[in-house]
């Protein structure tokens, strides 16, 4: 049966309102996105509070659980520059650009050309970034932002950070991690004029006193926040509660910052508009399916060298990353079965080809056993008892309590290192398991992440710092936010031309039937790509 002409679908009277405000608050020419109904996310209850932060001595393991936990932000953090080749502390040293200016804390500004060699890298991966410093390089849409920033330090964020600068934003950087900091891009910003205070190998101290340099500096004050993991803010807050009277919008990408900030919410703490990047969809899909089906099978050859035609793989939860990961093993001929809870994930295990058992039915058999619920306990030492020999075991979940790696800490059991992030447990009858990370995040210990995925985040990152940094007074309360759903289909947009890809335009017609604007959202809030 066909639709009446011009009957709206169910549930798009709703998006009609929507795009008629969106038409309204249309503003940079350069991209005419913004909505003026941003949506709001629910708090979860089990939060934790924002002010518990631990005491000075438990700082490292905290910035440690950060950069874990901001694993969400999936930065590759590796270093080619061995940070033990100078022992002097950054802080203690004299250095300048060639310019003249020492307005930075790097390793060794002489690094400053082979950092910008891997800028340039990264560059050819992140063409949305450079299309989006074309497209307002009249506009200037972040002139006179002076952001301050926490990230991660690699390659990727210095395509970010310099873009930020091309459209008109002054910067200051800090590192959100003690180790991922790659000293040369760190050196290449700084010798492009970038304030940046970050190097590999901080201590504890290091990391605030450079956080604290960002920010509190004469003559200089942030009206941006961009933070990955809620260091940045938490100091701010402690220290410089006044600098909120300038701040117009934190953008956060971390689940852990985005935690923090949504229990400030609650609290009423919060005193300027949030945006959480983190929750976007084009963001969401590529950390978790797309980035997992890349990633998996890179962290499990380089640490294993296995084939996987033939071998019997078992994958425990079929959410976004169980499928990405499913989807690769599957391709390289592995015979895959996957554990499931929820029957809706369940029976799209059924419809995509694959055998979906209880763990303990295939536990004697499988070559391979991969988390990745997001839950604890799924692989239990019963069942690490039962596997066969040689059989690898490992993590694609958040968090290492996937699989019961403290059970395996017992003294009948050995523990063999035999290569950097492999453990062979042995038990007494001869019996080995292959352990991988020690049961932590496979892929972001193991492998590197893509630059097109951190593409993504960073296109998120600076379109969200543009929203907050133009929008009109009161479309943002003191709350946390989601990026319009316009700008989400934007940063889409933007990485289309790398594939040659050619979208269709809906006709008038089209449009009117849907009950659509032309150009977009076209999809509502509560769709599930
Ligand atoms: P998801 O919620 O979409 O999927 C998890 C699935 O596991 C769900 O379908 C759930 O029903 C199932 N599940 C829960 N408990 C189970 C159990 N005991 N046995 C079998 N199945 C169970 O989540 P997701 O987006 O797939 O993320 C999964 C985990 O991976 C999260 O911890 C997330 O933070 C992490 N993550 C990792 C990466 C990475 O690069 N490694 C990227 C993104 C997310």
């Amino acid at each position: 049966m066909s639709m009446p002409d011009a009957m709206p679908l169910p549930g798009v009277g709703e998006e009609l309102k929507q795009a008629k405000e969106i038409e309204d608050a249309e503003k940079y020419s350069f991209m005419a996105t913004v909505t003026k109904a941003p949506k709001k996310i629910q708090f979860a209850d089990d939060m934790q509070e924002f002010s518990k932060f631990p005491t000075k001595t438990g700082r490292r393991s905290l910035s440690r659980s950060i950069s874990q936990s901001s694993t969400d932000s999936y930065s590759s953090a590796a270093s080619y520059t061995d940070s033990s080749d100078d022992e002097v502390s950054p802080r203690e040293k004299q250095q300048t650009n060639s310019k003249g200016s020492s307005n930075f804390c790097v390793k060794n500004i002489k690094q400053a050309e082979f950092g910008r060699r891997e800028i340039e890298i990264a560059e050819q991966d992140m063409s949305a970034l450079i299309s989006l410093r074309k497209r307002a390089q009249g506009e200037k849409p972040l002139a006179g932002a002076k952001i301050v920033g926490c990230t991660h330090i690699t390659a990727q964020t210095a395509v970010l950070i310099e873009t930020l600068c091309a459209l008109g934003a002054q910067c200051r950087w800090s590192a959100c991690n003690i180790y991922s900091t790659q000293n040369e891009v760190a050196a290449a910003l700084a010798e492009a004029g970038v304030a940046v205070f970050a190097w590999k190998g901080e201590s504890e101290d290091d990391f605030w006193w450079c956080i604290d340099r960002c920010v509190n500096m004469d003559g200089w004050q942030a009206n941006m926040i961009l933070d990955d993991g809620g260091d940045l803010t938490h100091w701010v807050y402690k220290k410089y509660p006044n600098v909120f009277k300038k701040i117009r919008g934190i953008v956060e990408e971390s689940v852990t910052g985005v935690h923090r900030l949504y229990q400030l919410s609650k609290a009423g703490k919060l005193c300027v508009p949030a945006m959480n990047v983190n929750d976007s969809v084009t963001k969401q899909k590529f950390d978790n399916l797309y980035c997992c089906r890349e990633s998996i099978l890179d962290g499990l050859k380089r640490t294993t060298d296995v084939m996987f035609g033939g071998k019997q793989v078992v994958v425990c939860g079929y959410g976004e990353v169980g499928k990405g990961c499913c989807a690769a093993l599957k391709a390289l001929g592995a015979i895959v079965y996957i554990t499931e809870i929820d029957p809706i994930c369940a029976l799209q295990a059924c419809m995509d080809g694959f055998r979906v058992v209880k763990l303990n039915e295939v536990i004697r058999q499988v070559d391979v056993v991969i988390t990745c619920t997001g839950n604890k306990n799924v692989v239990t030492r019963e069942h690490l008892d039962r596997m066969k020999n040689s059989c690898i075991v490992c993590n694609m979940g958040h968090s290492n309590t996937e699989i019961d790696v403290t059970s395996l800490r017992t003294p009948e059991l050995t523990w063999e290192r035999v290569r950097s992030q492999v453990d062979h447990v042995i038990w007494p009858d001869g019996k080995r398991v292959v352990l991988l990370a020690e049961g932590r995040l496979l892929n972001l210990s193991c492998s590197t992440v893509p630059t097109f995925v951190l593409s993504i985040t960073a296109t998120t990152q600076a379109l969200a710092l543009i929203e907050l940094y133009n929008a009109p007074e009161g479309r943002y309360k003191q709350d946390v936010y989601l990026l319009p759903k316009k700008m989400d289909e934007y940063v889409a947009s933007l990485h289309l031309p790398s594939f040659d890809a050619h979208l269709t335009e809906l006709t008038d017609d089209q449009a009117k039937y849907l009950g659509l604007n032309k150009n977009g959202p076209f999809k509502p809030n509560y769709y599930r790509y």
